[in-house]
């Protein structure tokens, strides 16, 4: 059987529009055969995930229908050196680490807070500009320890008629360079990439060379995080363009990275269905012998 591997995605828990239950349907429908559940700062999905696995399993059996594996993971929000003296900030994907482990349990819930803080202000920047933004009423829609994010901000627009899609909204208003931007507080990379492996995980670099979002690392950087424990690259990126990739590539092999690909799913936030982007199996199975921090698990 033909492996699908994606191994970025996000479920409502962030900033995604399916259920972690809709997400594992989703993906087996899609004939995704490995899945990771990728959702930024948290672990909160884990569980729900895991028993629409269960659910899906004793269904699969029954029927003869090839299992789904789920990948638990996370995307963590940090700031890397850019490589020429300044700072950026990173999205690091963190793989099979144990969610228990205090040092990330305290970091993501540090980083949620601060996501929360600054829906608020990007709201008050937006209300001050006119546009109809509550960022208190918007986060009183979610759970109270919520990743919320600018797709958030996003979709209020959409529901408010201001754009007519999350990916609008940002082309028009939620940009980096745009008048509404606020920062949050983001981990230092190296310092991500540590707590990750400390808590048994493997920690891969997202989308280093997602220039249309902002500023990037350049090469040299990635060579400073391979010497200092990063373990892979994600090169296969619906962001990334032909030439991003096999320099990404060739850099890879050069510091002996592992190479992934993912769709970056965000159900309808995004685009860019489910499995667009995949990963080879033997990087797969790499990945997983490398992580001694949360199991597998089967459905
Ligand atoms: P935040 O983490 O709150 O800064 O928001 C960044 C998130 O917005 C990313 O994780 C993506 O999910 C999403 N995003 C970034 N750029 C776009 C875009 N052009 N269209 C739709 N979603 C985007
Ligand atoms: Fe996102
Ligand atoms: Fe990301
Ligand atoms: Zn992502």
């Amino acid at each position: 059987m033909r492996d699908v591997i994606d191994l970025h995605t996000h479920s409502a828990v962030s900033d995604g529009t399916d259920t972690p239950t809709e997400l594992v349907a989703t993906a087996a429908a899609a004939g995704v055969t490995v899945l990771a559940l990728t959702d930024h700062d948290t672990t909160a999905g884990w569980d729900e995930a895991a028993a629409a696995l269960r659910g899906l399993g004793s269904a699969g059996s029954a029927s003869g229908a090839p299992g789904l594996r789920l990948v638990r993971g996370a995307e963590f929000s940090t700031v890397s050196p850019d490589g020429h003296g300044g700072t950026v900030t990173a999205h690091l994907l963190g793989y099979l680490f144990d969610p228990a482990d205090p040092d990330i349990v305290a970091e993501q819930e540090r980083v949620r807070g601060s996501r929360r803080e600054r829906v608020r202000a990007m709201g008050e920047r937006m209300a001050a500009g006119g546009l109809p933004i509550d960022g208190d009423a918007l986060l009183a829609r979610l759970p109270a320890d919520s990743p919320a994010g600018r797709p958030h901000i996003g979709q209020a627009l959409v529901d408010a008629g201001v754009v007519g899609s999350v990916p609008q909204a940002f082309e028009e208003l939620l940009r980096k360079d745009g008048p509404y931007y606020v920062e949050k507080y983001n981990t230092p990379i190296a310092a991500a990439i540590a707590m990750i492996a400390a808590a048994g995980g493997v920690a891969v670099f997202a989308h280093p060379f997602a220039r249309r979002r902002g500023p990037c690392v350049d090469a040299a950087v990635i060579r400073d995080l391979a010497a200092t424990g990063l373990h892979g690259v994600e090169v296969d990126h619906p962001d990334h363009d032909a030439d991003d990739r096999a320099a990404l590539r060739a850099l890879a092999a050069e510091e002996g990275l592992l190479v992934t690909g993912s769709s970056d799913y965000h159900g309808t936030n995004k685009t860019t269905p489910i499995a667009a982007e995949t990963t080879a199996t033997p990087v797969l199975d790499a990945l997983v012998r490398r992580a001694t921090g949360a199991e597998v698990l089967a459905g």
